[in-house]
């Protein structure tokens, strides 16, 4: 089939990360360390990945009116992802995620949403029809409510991170991607409205649901693991592509998988997301 259009409301940050001998403790200064930023937010990163995967993507979102953006945005740009819905917050900074790592790879982050906190359902209100959605939880929740009345045939959350939501919007779902601290927190809630719920495991591999019934699993791909982040969220843009496409349950988890696992052998978030002929030769 042609590309599907897929439009994805959601979080756009820049991580900060500093590489430290050891973390800070309160108080103290720690010297020495390297620098480096990376594009990253939930709603960037999916967006990333459904672009590559093979989708059409416009990604509707805020950042703020400073150098920043620019940095978040550029894979984006690049991309190709239809930036035409992502406004310049007037009064908030672009998020963005402060992380420390040690030595042994152990970090610390402290995340400041920013402009992303400021995305509204006015934002959201008058996108035209497409033939998915995809949303997660880093934006405020009236603007994912507005997200769920586009006109589209597969309506897709991923309820990371956890916290509470209206019933109705796990009800409206056609698709919910959770992992298995966010299948803790939501429950039989889940399976309420009888959509489509797929289940992550890390390297365990992931499970698909239908009403509450399996469907179909696939065990994570044995690869070289080399950096997990991200890996979640290019499973959730892959599965989105996939069945946006009309490919069938067990074969749409299996290309999630595949390219998941490809995005956990490179280092990083944004640049780890493969590419649509590399998951098909992965996978042939
Ligand atoms: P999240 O980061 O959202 O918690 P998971 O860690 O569950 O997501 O990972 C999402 C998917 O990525 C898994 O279902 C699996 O397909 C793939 N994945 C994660 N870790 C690995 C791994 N170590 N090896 C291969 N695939 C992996």
């Amino acid at each position: 089939m042609s590309r599907p259009g897929i439009k994805i409301v959601g979080s756009i940050n820049l991580d900060l990360v500093a590489s430290a001998d050891h973390l800070p403790t309160p108080g103290e200064t720690v010297t020495g360390a390297t620098f480096a930023q990376h594009a990253g937010g939930k709603g960037a990163n999916m967006a990333l990945a459904a672009q590559r995967l093979g989708a059409a993507v416009e990604l509707i979102g805020r950042v703020g009116k400073d150098a920043f953006a620019e940095g978040a945005l550029a894979l984006l740009k690049a991309g190709g992802v239809n930036l035409d819905g992502v406004t310049e917050d007037e009064s908030a900074p672009t998020g963005v995620a402060l992380i420390g790592v040690d030595a042994k790879g152990e970090n610390q982050i402290i995340v400041a949403s920013g402009a992303n906190g400021h995305l509204d359902a006015a934002d959201v209100a008058g996108a035209g029809p497409c033939d998915a959605v995809l949303c997660q939880l880093e934006v405020p929740v009236p603007a994912v409510m507005e997200a769920a009345k586009i006109e589209a045939r597969l309506f897709a959350v991923n309820l990371a991170p956890a916290l509470p939501v209206p019933a109705e919007l796990l009800e409206r779902a056609d698709l919910l991607i959770v992992n298995e601290v966010e299948a803790a927190y939501y429950g039989e809630a889940l399976h309420r409205g009888g959509g489509l719920v797929a289940l992550t495991l890390g390297g365990e591999g992931a499970v698909l649901y239908r009403a509450g019934e399996e469907v179909a699993r696939m065990p994570a791909y044995a690869v070289p693991v080399i950096d997990t982040t991200g890996a979640g969220d290019t499973f959730c843009g892959a599965l989105v592509v996939a069945l946006a496409e009309g490919m069938e349950e067990g074969a749409a988890l299996r290309f999630a998988s595949a390219a998941a696992a490809l995005a956990v052998t490179k280092p990083g978030a944004q640049p780890a997301i493969p590419m649509r002929k590399d998951v098909e030769a992965f996978l042939s």
